[in-house]
């Protein structure tokens, strides 16, 4: 079986968000065939969408031979095991996790995309993603860095490990 690296994207905005995000680092640690590799800082970003609370944002890098639909079932079933309620699309959450990347592959499946489509767009992704491999490049051949630039640091907080114990 094929050893990837994948790259999973972190988001909560109910219950103690940084201990969801602390706890889903953990668990993806524990997810079978897979090791953790890496773990952004957390961030703070205003949310996108109807109003609710900021959200605690971070990205994991992953390496797996789980296939990519697997590793979806995983990461869903982690979401409900935080209790995550979809109460609306974009509206707040116990726990988000969006598969942004799986090695160099492009997926287009009813219940997968893969690069994630936002991605490109969303600062709380890509400035995570960047502090764990800043020179990645996209399976369409477009550096980080790139994106980077066209993607303001608007409305993000990097929390330093010191503001990380402390409650929002
Ligand atoms: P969003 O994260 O865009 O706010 P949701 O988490 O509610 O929205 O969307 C979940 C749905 O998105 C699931 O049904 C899942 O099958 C689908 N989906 C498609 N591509 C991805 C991906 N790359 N990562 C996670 N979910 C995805
Ligand atoms: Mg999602």
């Amino acid at each position: 079986m094929s050893r990837v690296h994948s790259y999973i994207g972190l988001g909560s905005n109910l219950d103690a968000p940084r201990e969801q995000v602390e706890r889903a680092f953990d668990e993806l640690a524990r997810l079978p065939h897979s090791r953790l590799l890496a773990r952004s800082p957390l961030y703070r970003s205003a949310p996108v969408g109807p109003p609710q609370p900021d959200y605690i944002n971070a990205v994991a890098q992953l390496e797996t031979t789980l296939p990519p639909l697997e590793l979806l079932d995983e990461l869903q079933r982690l979401e409900q095991a935080h209790q995550r309620v979809r109460r609306e699309h974009w509206g707040p959450r116990t726990l988000d996790l969006d598969l942004l990347l799986y090695g160099e592959q492009t997926i287009d499946h009813p219940r997968l995309q893969v690069p994630h489509p936002e991605m490109p767009r969303r600062a709380f992704v890509l400035y995570p993603l960047a502090d764990i491999t800043p020179e990645l490049t996209l399976p369409s051949n477009t550096p980080l860095e790139s994106l980077l630039a066209q993607c303001p640091f608007e409305g993000l907080e990097r929390l330093t490990s010191d503001s990380q114990h402390r409650e929002p």
